[in-house]
């Protein structure tokens, strides 16, 4: 059984024999790829019946840590999208976020990108330029998000709203450019690790709200940074 994620929506399929060497599927269905497939309508789910393999991403199968992001990435998506949920930006942001993380150098702010721009296809784009509680244009002295009203909060509004957390200056400027600017404009960037993990932490909390728990993938990025650090 699979989960495809297409510009139509999430599908689950049956690709019968596909991890059997004499299948004629063998080799060409593979965990995050990027794929052409035929399907035969099935009496419960769809079966593939012919793939071919159009983007492998060889890179990031030998590196755990590209792979692991390549599973949060997918499990994201996975959650917040529905089976008929037709989606074109979103099935995009994925292969496009796929390809960088076969290759940079930035895999935690590859996986930012991605939350932010994924969010923002899916009609949960935190407020980053206009306070998220009255609408006001947000200033350098912002310091507070809120997971509960969907962004950053001004200074007046994060006074009377309990449920907020800090962010430094540099974390709301590292926000606001991933969510302005393309996937491919990480590279340029030079970010402190305390930065890094200021804006993970708030995208994760704010995550966690919007899907009441947290991805499983989450716990395996964590254990793989703590092996790192
Ligand atoms: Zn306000």
């Amino acid at each position: 059984m699979l989960t495809l994620i297409t510009p139509q929506g999430k599908r689950r399929v049956v690709a019968k024999g596909a991890r059997k060497t004499t299948s004629r599927l063998a080799g060409h269905i593979e965990l995050f790829t990027h794929a052409t497939m035929l399907l035969a309508v099935g009496r419960n789910l769809d079966i593939v019946t012919q793939s071919v393999i159009l983007h492998s991403f060889d890179n990031l199968r030998g590196d755990l840590n590209r792979i692991g992001a390549a599973y949060y990435a997918a499990e994201l998506i996975d959650r917040l999208i529905e089976e008929e949920d037709e989606n074109r930006p979103a099935f995009e942001l994925l292969i496009t976020t796929l390809a960088v993380l076969d290759t940079t150098r930035n895999i935690d702010l590859a996986l930012r990108s991605y939350e932010l721009r994924l969010l923002g296809y899916l009609g949960y784009r935190p407020q980053l330029y206009h306070c998220a509680g009255c609408q006001e244009v947000l200033t350098e002295e912002t310091n507070r998000f809120s997971p509960v009203a969907g962004g950053a909060l001004c200074p007046r509004c994060a006074a009377t709203e309990r449920t907020t957390m800090p962010m430094t200056l540099s974390a709301f400027k590292l926000l606001r450019f991933l969510q302005a600017q393309p996937a491919e404009a990480i590279e340029r960037l030079h970010i402190s690790p305390e930065t890094r993990d200021d804006v993970e932490k708030l995208l994760r909390v704010y995550i966690r709200r919007i899907l009441e728990r947290d991805l499983k993938s989450v716990a395996f990025l964590e254990e793989l940074s703590n092996t790192r650090t």
